[in-house]
């Protein structure tokens, strides 16, 4: 029997890595929805290829490039985020989400509402929204299932555990591009430098996230809203190998690893395949070859964004949308050259010292509305703090 499956965010790393698994077994799969970005050569050559029955991009502007490279397929084209939305809908029986950013909650929201089950990559939906999309789940009978290396090493794991049984998780990071850069230099990081990472082939936002650890710091968030663990019980630790990618500790002093390659397909064919396990083109690891696996405490000074996250985990309510959208806000201030790498956590600090003050926005009930309304607030904010960072200082206006 054929499973129909969707892909949002097709022409990314997570989606062209699910697309690599699926294209590897065509008969088992009937192709529902692909939907990308600006990338639409990308996104038509998927579609094609795998005989999709919607084509959809966020970029409304670039739906006449979409027909054209469509044009004579029978392929349905559509663009604009109303239209992701609907492509989401669009009964299925997987759903892969995996768009960069908040944008990412709403079409994830809407597959979830329809009964599909929901591989998530896109981890801001648990960060900005985790009550609402757990909610949804459960009404609708729906299965979340994590994409994230962490949280599924963390969820295989937890495989015939009782959750009660947990006494903490820890998640590994590689410490990013600047793990060994002097403390004092980091200021100076560029974004050539900030944009290569030492293990893992990802998206430039991931892999910028990753050198400043607000990737680290947005999964802290994911790990307590996808697996309902206290903030006290998350620990995360520098493995600079990238080979273990979370650990369970139990109530029996025992830890349970999850080893592997740092290679994504792992982690999406297991939520592909789950419950079963089926054999996966990834590398086989060589313990004798690697040798040894080393550990170190992250640093406070040089990862600020943990320490942040662990405020926002105490604050909940819609501290998470609010440290998003600021930290997405941040992130295209970096990447524009507004500010530099370790401005970064200074507007985000800001943006969430401002905001907490403002009860109804910061303690509003999880609603689609509401969280969008705390994103909104958050990249105002932002935005003024960063055009005041780059607003000419009153002395050089004098001189
Ligand atoms: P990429 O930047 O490689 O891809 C993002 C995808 O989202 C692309 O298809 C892009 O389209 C699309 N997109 C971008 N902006 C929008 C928008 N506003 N509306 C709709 N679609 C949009 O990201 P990754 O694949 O690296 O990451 C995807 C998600 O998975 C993120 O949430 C990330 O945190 C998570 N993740 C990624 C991992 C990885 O190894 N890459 C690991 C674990 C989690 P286009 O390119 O055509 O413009
Ligand atoms: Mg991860």
């Amino acid at each position: 029997m054929t499973r129909r499956v969707s892909i949002l965010g097709a022409t990314g790393s997570i989606g062209c890595s699910t697309i690599d698994l699926i294209a590897r077994d065509p008969a088992a799969y009937d192709v529902v929805a692909l939907t990308g970005g600006r990338n639409i050569a990308r996104l038509a050559e998927q579609a094609r290829a795998l005989g999709a029955e919607i084509a959809v991009t966020s970029d409304e502007a670039l739906l006449p490039d979409l027909r054209a490279a469509l044009d004579g397929t029978g392929i349905a084209c559509a663009a604009g985020p109303e239209a992701i939305v609907e492509a989401a809908r669009r009964p299925a029986d997987w759903v892969m989400s995996a768009i960069v950013g908040a944008a990412g909650l709403p079409p994830g929201l809407a597959a979830l509402e329809e009964g599909a089950t929901l591989a998530l990559a896109n981890k801001e939906s648990l960060v900005t929204a985790g009550p609402l999309i757990l909610e949804t789940a459960r009404s609708h009978g729906a299965r979340i299932l994590p994409v994230d290396s962490e949280h599924s090493a963390v969820f295989q794991a937890l495989v015939g555990e009782e959750i009660s049984a947990v006494e903490r998780v820890i998640i590994t990071a590689s410490g990013g591009a600047f793990r060994d850069w002097p403390l004092e230099k980091l200021s100076e990081a560029s974004l050539s430098e900030a944009s290569s990472h030492p293990n893992w082939d990802m998206g430039q936002r991931i892999t910028i996230d990753s050198a400043s650890m607000f990737n680290k710091a947005l999964e802290l968030i994911e790990t307590r809203e996808f697996f309902g663990v206290e903030p006290s019980q998350i620990e995360v630790i520098v493995h600079p190998q990238s080979l273990i990618h979370a650990l369970v500790g139990f109530n029996d002093g025992g830890l349970m690893a999850h080893v592997g390659p740092a290679d994504m397909r792992h982690a999406i064919g297991y939520a592909l395949n789950w419950p079963a396990r089926k054999e996966l083109p990834v590398e086989r690891l060589d313990l004798a070859r690697i040798g040894q696996l080393d550990f170190r405490a992250p640093e406070d000074a040089r990862y600020p964004a943990l320490r942040l996250a662990r405020e926002v985990m105490e604050a909940r309510g819609m501290a998470g949308a609010v440290f998003n959208a600021a930290k997405e806000s941040a992130l295209d201030g970096f990447i524009a050259g507004r500010i530099g790498f370790m401005d970064m956590a200074g507007v985000v600090q800001d943006v969430l010292a401002q905001l907490s003050g403002d009860t109804g926005l910061m303690s509003a009930a999880f609603s689609l509305d509401n969280v969008r309304a705390a994103d909104h607030m958050a990249r105002v904010r932002a935005e003024e703090n960063m055009a005041g960072d780059n607003a000419p200082q009153r002395s050089d206006t004098w001189t």
